[in-house]
Formats: structure tokens, sequence, C-alpha cells
């Protein structure tokens, strides 16, 4: 099949890449050569925040810059190594004297404030695991999350306390501290009873000493995701996972010591913590966060004025830009800017084309999810590009795309998974064993294991690959929702829906947007005596947004008078979602007769 390809040529790149050659770097890889570019602790063991800072806080680095903090007012304030460094001791200073325990939760309810990033070294330098909430949610998914996580601690601002998690804290017997990044003093604070003023304790704290002796299988991270059923699901990360944060950072980003590097994840999800903070760290680069949220014109200032040459950022962000108009750039000068990629959700051909247009370089797709810690699938500085393709697999990762059933599982023979033939749709899978991969999800052992099947990670995908080892995108194997980039479990939202004295059924899809990619759309059956009206459409979805937050709540909701289950009740979400679409509506045998 013909399809448009950005060649690559050596030659015209401003920076020898790291991967030169695609087909040698794979052949020439293995793990523990990989683990020996890092510095391991001082007497065995490894330990992320020790990789990411402290390592070179005591070497050359320690007077460069590690983060460049931009205000809403476009000041910066920057952090250099041995600052940050001293300052994520001070935090784990506080987590010992408030008695935390290794291996203890420590939680962040944040957006991206330089406590933040002192928080999460410091908790994995105290060998106790670090699990980021998004800002954005509600109530209720910071309560499912922090008690499925025996959260002991939670770093959050006063507002967001106010908001989030003071109603809800009498659920939450576990959680002992919650630490106010903004508290201007002891008294203040204690104005919000049961809490505490993180600046005072910071400043009273004293230096750590040596960081907690972890093993590589010590747990480091907690992630949660969402999956189609029942509650959000966990994911547990280990202190090797530094392995491949470093592998990929320098394959995937072609991070070099003097770059300057942006990621603009959310602090809450598993990319912010991955390549926001770790990542770059590891490298020693500089890394830029942006106290704000995304402006089209504050976005190419920053491009321009603190010289990015590494940018990360999503299919969401990249539209948005593209939909403001490629003229804004003009006046802006980008030419530090080497190398663009972009993770998160399906990324359009014409966007990697509008990164030609728009900056004179193609944006560079790459895939992974929470579950995998890192980027597994990639498009390299030095690879050719087809534009829609999320690229290769890393080197040290085999990926594969295997052959399923009529009923979706994958096809299994003498404990092998088949593989499709080259352009077959099947399940994205991974050979398990890469550092940054899950090793469990949380309390839920059984969940975890049906992950795995013929020797193969399922990563709930479907794709092709290409004659040419390519990989494409095909969609969500299951009914999960993916919206600016945010993963949502259709459960979650039909669940408080269900809350509502109206409600008798809920069902909840994606309904595709040209910007987000996709948009949450619930359908409500309701209880004898309500009825259906523009006014209860408006107090349901406020209902939601009050609950769950405005990146869960469902922006669209329509009322049905019966919505379509199976005989056994499950409802068919995919069936509303093909009516909604004019799509065929495929096998309805086990449809429940008048639905
Ligand atoms: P999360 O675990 O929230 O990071 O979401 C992971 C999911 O996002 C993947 O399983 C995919 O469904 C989707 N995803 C991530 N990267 C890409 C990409 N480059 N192209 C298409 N979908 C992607």
């Amino acid at each position: 099949m013909d399809r448009p390809v950005i060649r690559k040529d050596l030659a015209e790149l401003a920076v020898r890449p790291n991967l030169e050659d695609y087909d040698e770097g794979c052949a020439d890889f293995d793990w523990t050569e990989a683990r020996r570019a890092l510095a391991g602790l001082p007497g065995g063991g490894v330990n992320i925040a020790h990789e990411a800072v402290d390592r070179h806080a005591d070497g050359p680095l320690a007077d460069h810059e590690a983060l460049r903090f931009v205000r809403a007012d476009g000041s910066v304030r920057a952090l250099t190594y041995a600052q940050l460094s001293r300052e994520a001791g001070r935090f784990a200073s506080v987590l010992r004297g408030l008695g935390i325990r290794r291996g203890e939760r420590v939680y962040s309810l944040l957006g991206r404030r330089p406590e933040l990033y002192a928080a999460v070294l410091g908790t994995l330098k105290h060998g106790a695991v670090f699990c980021p909430l998004f800002s954005a949610f509600g109530p209720e998914p910071v309560r499912q999350r922090m008690e499925i996580g025996s959260g002991r601690v939670l770093v959050t601002t006063r507002a967001l306390y106010r908001k989030k998690v003071a109603p809800i804290r009498d659920a939450l017997p576990e959680l002992r501290h919650v630490l106010l990044v903004d508290g201007s003093g002891a008294t203040d604070a204690a104005a919000e009873p049961g809490t505490l003023d993180l600046v005072t304790l910071l400043a009273e704290a004293s230096d750590y000493g040596p960081t907690a002796a972890t093993g590589p299988e010590d747990m480091a991270l907690l992630h949660f995701t969402s999956g189609t059923t029942g509650r959000p699901k966990g994911a547990v990360h280990v202190h090797d996972a530094v392995t491949a944060h470093y592998a990929t950072g320098r394959f995937a980003l072609d991070l070099h010591p003097e770059d300057v590097y942006w990621c603009t994840a959310d602090p809450g999800w598993v990319t912010g913590t991955s390549y926001g903070i770790i990542a770059p760290l590891v490298h020693g680069v500089t890394a830029i966060v942006d106290e704000e949220e995304m402006d089209a014109d504050r976005w190419y200032r920053i491009l321009a004025e603190q010289r990015v040459t590494v940018w990360y950022t999503a299919p969401t962000a990249l539209r948005m830009l593209m939909k403001a108009g490629t003229e804004r750039i003009a006046g802006y000068d980008l030419s530090a800017l080497r190398f663009v990629a972009s993770v998160g959700e399906p990324l359009n051909p014409e966007v990697v084309m509008w990164g030609q247009e728009a900056f004179g370089l193609p944006v560079h797709d790459n895939w992974w999810q929470t579950e995998t810690g890192g980027i597994m699938i990639s498009n390299y500085p030095a690879m050719d590009i087809r534009p829609g393709s999320m690229g290769r697999p890393l080197p040290g990762i085999e990926a594969g795309v295997l052959a399923r059933d009529d009923a979706g599982a994958p096809v299994v023979r003498d404990g092998e998974a088949v593989l499709c033939e080259p352009d077959a749709t099947g399940e994205l899978a991974l050979r398990p064993g890469w550092p940054s991969m899950f090793r469990g999800y949380l309390h839920e052992e059984e969940r975890y294991r049906k992950c795995f099947a013929g020797g193969w990670y399922l990563t709930g995908d479907l794709a092709r690959r290409d004659a040419d080892g390519y990989f494409w995108f095909v969609g969500r194997g299951d009914d999960v929702i993916k919206s600016s980039g945010h993963l949502i479990g259709p459960f979650e939202v039909e669940s408080c829906l269900l809350e509502h004295e109206a409600v008798a059924e809920a069902a909840v899809i994606g309904i595709p947007d040209e910007v987000a990619g996709e948009v949450v759309k619930a359908f409500v059956e309701l209880k004898p005596g309500h009825e259906a009206s523009d006014a209860l459409r408006l107090e349901l979805i406020g209902f939601t947004r009050k609950r769950l937050g405005p990146a869960v709540a469902p922006r669209l909701l329509d009322f049905a008078p019966a919505l379509p289950k199976t005989r056994s009740g499950k409802i068919l979400r995919r069936l509303l979602k093909a009516r909604e679409l004019g799509l065929p509506e495929g096998d309805t045998s086990t449809l429940e007769a008048g639905r």
C-alpha cells in the first residue's frame, strides 16, 4: 500500500541523534547494559530520586538548572540540581518527622508548582510511594483513589483541600496528614482544621541524610487508570522503572545534556511523572514547567523565550494550536526547537504534517499507557515517519499484534499467542520483562493476571503492524473513553449518575470530537415519576460535575426510554455508540427484546 512518508536525512538534523540506526540500535540493546548508565545507590540498590537528582547534585551538574518554572506573568524561577536535591531532602525529612514508613503512600493533588517536584522526589528518597491525583478530579474520584491506595499523606493546596478533600475526609480514616503548600504560617494552617502547614514544616526540617536503601523491585509509584468496569485500577511501579525512563528519554525523546526540554503533561497523570519529572532529570537536562494552563500565545512565547529544544506534548493540544491558526506563530523565534513528540491519543496525519508547516519539524507520535510506565512504540529523529503510525517498538521492547477469536480473546496455541499477518487488526501486545512494566494492580491480583496471555502482556488496544514493522493504532478494545488525553472509565460516570434520585439506568460512551479526540456522553433512563427536560439534563450534568469534576463528568446527556441491554442485564455501550454514530449495529443476538 502506498502511504505518504516523511523521509529523514541524518545530515539535516540539528543534533546527532542518540539512535542513528534503528535496526542496529535494537540489535545492540540490552537492559543490563542500560542499567550501567545509572549510578545505583552507593551501598547497592536503586532509587529513582538518587538517579534523578542526588547524583547530579554531587557532580558537575550541581549548579545546572534542573527545573525552570514559568509563572503566570511569564517570569521564571529556576532550581538547580543542588537546590532541588536539598528541597527533596527536606521533604523526605518532613515525612520522617511525621513517622511515615517505607512503602506507605504519599498522594499529591496539585498543579505544576515547585512544591510538587520536591514532594515527588522527597517521597522516593524516603522510600515511600508517590501517587499523583489529577487536580480537576472531584471529591469522589479523589476519595476512591485515596481509599484504594490507603493514602497516609496528601500534599495539596488550601483551595483544593476545601473543595475536594474536606467533604470526604471522614471517609478516609487512613489519611493521617494533609500538608498544605500554601499555608503562610502555622497559625494560618491551623485555621484549616486537620491540616498542617508544609511551609513551616519544611523550614524546620533538617537535611535528610542518605537515601533509603530501596531495591529495584521496591514499589515507588502508584498510578491510577480506568477500566471499563469496576473501580479505578492502581498500577504499581517499582524503582527499576528509572532504567526505562532513562532509555526511552534517550531514544524516543533524544535527550542530550544541553537540551531545554518541555513536557506539557499534567502532573496528575503518568506522563507528568515519567516524562515531566523523572526522564529529563535523569538525563540532567533543564526541564521547563509552565505553572499555567494551555493558551496558544503563551505556549509559543514559552517555546521562544525559553529556547526549548525538545517538546513533548499531546494531540489535543496540537489540534488546539492548529485550530488557533499557523499565523499565530509569526513573530515567535522557535529556531531552538529541534524535536517535537506527542503521546496520549491518536495523532492525525494532518497534525504530523502541520508540524512541518508550522515549525519546520514533523510531530513524532509515540505510544504507551499507565501500565507500561514508559514509551513503548515511537517515531525517532533518524527514522522515516509514516504519518498516522505510532512508529516502531523501542530498543529492548518486543511488540506484537495478536490474532483474536470471535469473543475478542487472543488465540493461543501450545501456550503461545498467535500473531496476525501484516496489516491485519488484532490486539496490541508486549513481551513482559521491561523495567517499567507495572508489577500489579494494587489489591487486584486477578485483574492483573487477566492482562497476560500466551506469553504476552495484553494492552487492550487494537492495532495493525505493517510489513515494515510500523504500528498503527486502530482503537480501544474496550469501552474506555479518551478525552483530551485522559482515560475515563464509563462505569465510574454511570455509577455517579445512578446516585441521582431521578436515574434508573445510565450508559456512558465517548463521542468523536475534533479537538478533544472524544467527549463523554451519557444516556439516562429515568425512574417513573420523573420527566425528561432541559432543566433535568442540566441538573444531572451539574450533579456529576460536582462529584466527579469537569474532566470526568459528561459534557452531553440524552434521555432514553430504554437502554440497550443484553439478556443478562449488561448495558451494550457499543450498540449505543453505533446508533449514535450511524454505524452498523453488528451482532445484536444477545440483545434483550424491545431495546
Ligand atoms: P493512559 O494509561 O491514560 O496513558 O492511556 C493509555 C491509552 O491511551 C492507550 O492504551 C491508548 O488507548 C491511548 N494512547 C496512548 N498513546 C497513543 C497514541 N500514540 N496513539 C493512539 N492512542 C494512544
